[in-house]
């Protein structure tokens, strides 16, 4: 090899981790855990894309490892077997702090239970993604205001979470999710502790907000009525990943 190879080569070693900006990809994912000395087989060689700009909904009963999916995805927990890759990059090809940087940068969280942090404001908690990636104080000043708005929080930024409802906190929680426009945002089910109509304008807002930013989603859900806002609908049984009509959906 001649000196002048080196760039390319390392170039190629390092691809911009924005490459195909949320993509997902599953190859052959198995993941088990061990219980009291027992195997338990959750995922069972999971292939799976989901393309940029896609909103999916990932269907199971409970226990049929929505969550496992989402963590692998995450790169949270690691697969046994197979590969995860996030916008072209293989998750275990990384280091634990690469995989804290991806996942900071380019990804987003909704959880079923909000998980705002109680000692922070509103404004606070929408702002906390720029601060970890690091944005400058006006940008980020200007993103919470606007998210704050369309949120339709704008008067309750300086609040502390628990003064909201369950409802207003999974919108602030979905501000917080997309503030700093994340590839992929992951969604474990976030409709799963609200009522119907709060859940309802949730899902709208994660629609509307990722279509703008172009995020893919892939969202858990026990829900029939959550699933079906999603382009596209996999069931997970038996440790599969099978693609559903969105019209014909099981009840669980
Ligand atoms: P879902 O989100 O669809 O309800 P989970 O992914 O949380 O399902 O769990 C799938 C299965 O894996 C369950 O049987 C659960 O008990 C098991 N499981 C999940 N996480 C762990 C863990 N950390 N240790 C042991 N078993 C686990
Ligand atoms: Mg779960």
């Amino acid at each position: 090899m001649t000196r002048g190879d080196e760039p390319e080569v390392a170039a190629r070693r390092s691809p911009s981790p924005d490459a195909p900006r949320g993509r997902v990809e599953l190859l052959g994912v198995w993941k088990s855990y061990l219980e009291g000395g027992r195997r338990r087989t959750v995922l069972r060689g999971i292939d799976a894309v989901f393309e940029p700009g896609e909103f999916v909904a990932v269907l199971g009963r409970s226990g049929s490892g929505k969550s496992t999916l989402l963590n692998l995805i995450a790169g949270i927990d690691m697969a046994d077997d197979g590969d995860v890759v996030i916008g072209g990059t293989t998750l275990s090809a990384l280091g634990e702090s690469a995989r804290t940087r991806l996942r900071r940068r380019h990804l987003g969280f909704v959880f079923q239970f909000f998980q705002l942090i109680p000692t922070l404001t509103v404004g606070e908690n929408i702002g906390l993604p720029l601060e970890l990636v690091g944005l400058a104080r006006d940008d980020a000043e200007r993103r919470i205001e606007a998210l704050l708005e369309r949120v339709g929080l704008a008067d309750r930024r300086g609040s502390f979470p628990d003064a909201l409802s369950g409802g207003e906190q999974q919108r602030v929680a979905v501000a917080r999710a997309i503030v700093h426009r994340p590839a992929v945002i992951l969604a474990d089910e976030p409709t799963g502790n609200l009522d119907s109509r709060a859940g309802a304008s949730v899902l709208s807002l994660l629609r509307e907000l990722t279509l703008e930013v172009g995020s893919t989603v892939v969202m858990a859900t026990h829900s029939r009525a959550a699933a079906r806002q999603a382009d596209r609908v996999a069931l997970i049984e038996d440790g599969q990943l099978r693609a559903m009509d969105a019209r014909a959906l099981p009840a669980l």
